[in-house]
């Protein structure tokens, strides 16, 4: 597992699949908050990195909850018995109880009764949460204000410092994602850090060249729609 410290309260675990998968740990005096849960093989570099870092986990927050951020919940529960919260609005999704937006089947990323609901704008661990909605229907962002880190899950992707578009195959709404990436104007953080990518820096400076990016090619795609028939 690679390890960056992105800033003093601020620490990105990752590893490369097909993907890069993104998780962070988020220190503050009394212990660590992990955001994201990444893939089920990324608990044991976990459990050494929390380790190494001599503080105790003291809870799991979620930006959504896709199988590829919930992986590690299980085996990191087995030696710290903490709460997980996600964004209310992804429960029943998780749960299994119905299909994510745009999916056929509902399908489990965790065992009923074990993650709770979150409160928007309300500090957690260091954090603020910021309800991000588009990817999934209870996507969340967390901003470091101290450090001006946001910690935006699957909001965007990012290529060579640049910001991009979510994938559009797991995205439920890519309209309302391209709509809640104006959280980098609202916050104006320094830096931005997302699962699948590397970080950028400054992301409020691209948003209006991302978001025009996205108006003229779906703009294009209507367009091109219409005049095949
Ligand atoms: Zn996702
Ligand atoms: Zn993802």
């Amino acid at each position: 597992m690679k390890i960056k410290q992105l800033s003093e309260h601020v620490w990105e675990c990752s590893i490369w699949t097909i993907i890069p998968v993104s998780v962070w740990l988020v220190k503050t005096e009394t212990g660590l908050t992990l955001v994201d849960a990444g893939v089920s093989w990324m608990a044991g570099g976990l459990l050494r990195q929390i380790k190494a870092m001599n503080l105790p986990l003291e809870r799991i927050v979620l930006t959504h909850g896709h199988s590829d951020h919930t992986g590690s919940i299980r085996k990191l529960r087995e030696h710290f018995e903490v709460p997980v919260y996600v964004h209310e609005a992804e429960i029943a999704c998780m749960e299994g109880r119905q299909p994510y937006p745009g999916r056929r089947k509902a399908q489990a990323s965790v065992e009923a009764g074990l993650v709770q609901p979150l409160a928007m704008e309300q500090p957690v661990g260091g954090l603020v949460p910021y309800w991000t909605p588009g990817h999934s229907p209870g996507h969340t962002a967390f901003y470091h204000e101290r450090d001006g880190v946001l910690l935006a899950g699957d909001l965007f992707t990012t290529k060579r410092g640049r910001l991009h578009q979510p994938m559009a195959m797991f995205t439920a709404d890519m309209a309302q994602a391209v709509e809640s990436g104006a959280i980098v104007e609202q916050l104006k953080p320094e830096l931005l850090s997302i699962c699948h990518g590397g970080v950028v820096v400054r992301p409020h400076e691209q948003y209006e060249a991302y978001k025009l990016e996205w108006m003229n090619s779906s703009y294009n795609r209507h367009r091109n729609a219409g005049s095949a028939k």
